[in-house]
């Protein structure tokens, strides 16, 4: 075991502090990481504030991590001390059932292993990165490519992958019209991703406020769903739109914006159950889904493909005693596009 500092929430809605974990002793297939790097997903928030349910405390969130390796296990082929490596949502899964076969272990049903907030194999809890350092088996370890730099690849582990997936699944690319429908630090990568797909690129964003970032992110057009006429003007347009609002979206009018066969793919939830007019996906056989994360190997073509294209997530590094106001700023929707935190202030 080795103690390391971390920032940890002690209790439900209690602000983090710093302190101190146990990481595990390195066993043959584990890789010790020196973090650099953890982005803040508005998730960690619902989870420190038990707004999702019951918690395990004291909780070091962070699920968005990159860093350097520093140790690996006699039996670790895929990483080397030195490499630049990222730690995504999962730290584990049961590789047995027919979803982790097929490299989709986000979507386990033997039990995956979240990176915090959950109950590993050996039965002790799962830390974030909040902290120092992390031991994560080789398989849920990505490597993070030359081309984008650790601070602006730590989000793309949850917030990267969480729209490639979907996007990739759908079809985005070359011909093909998409809409993201928000610019956080979920949309604002959606359009990044979509637009280096080749697509051509909407924002549906509440106000105009952010246009300008929007279109120099990538987007080719940028619309206000607050004006009733943008409804109206895009009626069958889009092969895909991806919503990353958590708000109660009126669902039928945003698949009124779909072509024939079009997919509306929510990445975010609203808290309550919707009511729905199926008659708004019976006419032009039309799909509602869902989409969460990615698998292992799908998060490394992600991060390969990003590399390529020369580009990580927008960000603010942040020091760790500047956390517990960051998390007030996410709520408050002030941040261009994600929070990072330097873990070396820790
Ligand atoms: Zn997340
Ligand atoms: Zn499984």
């Amino acid at each position: 075991m080795t103690t390391v500092a971390a920032y940890a929430a002690p209790a439900a809605k209690a602000p983090l502090e710093r302190t101190t974990i146990e990481r595990r002793a390195v066993r043959e297939f584990d890789v010790l990481i020196d973090i650099k790097f953890a982005g803040i997903c508005h998730s960690d928030i619902h989870q420190a504030r038990e707004g999702w349910g019951e918690a395990i405390f004291p909780m070091v969130p962070g699920h968005e991590i990159a860093g350097i390796v520093s140790e690996v296990g006699p039996g670790v082929t895929r990483f080397r001390v030195g490499d630049r490596v990222g730690v995504g949502c999962l730290v584990d899964s049961c590789r047995e059932c027919e979803s982790c076969k097929a490299g989709e272990e986000q979507y386990c049903t033997g039990g995956s292993v979240g990176t915090y907030n959950a109950v590993g194999k050996d039965g002790g809890p799962t830390y974030g990165g909040y902290s120092e350092k992390v031991v994560v088996d080789e398989n849920f370890v990505v490597r993070i490519p030359e081309g984008v730099a650790l601070d602006e690849a730590a989000p793309l582990l949850c917030a990267g992958i969480t729209l490639y997936s979907p996007l990739k699944h759908w079809n985005a690319g070359p011909g093909k019209k998409v809409a993201i429908v928000g610019l956080g630090g979920l949309g604002h990568m959606g359009v990044k991703i979509a637009h280096a797909l080749g697509a051509e690129v909407t924002v549906l964003s509440q106000s105009l406020r952010k246009q300008e970032d929007g279109l120099k992110l990538g987007a080719d057009h940028y619309y206000a769903t607050s004006d009733p006429k943008t409804f109206e003007e895009l009626a069958g347009t889009f092969d895909l739109i991806v919503s990353t609002v958590s708000a109660p979206l009126d669902f039928s009018a945003y698949l009124s914006l779909l072509k024939r066969d079009g997919a509306l793919v929510n990445v975010g939830a609203p808290e309550e159950p919707i009511s729905l007019n199926l008659f708004s996906v019976i006419g032009g056989r039309k799909t509602l889904a869902g989409s969460m994360i990615g698998g292992i190997a799908e998060t490394q073509e992600m991060l390969d493909f990003c590399a390529e294209h020369g580009f990580g997530a927008e960000i603010e590094l942040i020091r760790a005693d500047e956390i517990n106001e960051a998390y007030e700023r996410v709520l408050a929707s002030d941040v261009r596009y994600r929070f990072v935190i330097d873990t070396a202030t820790i």
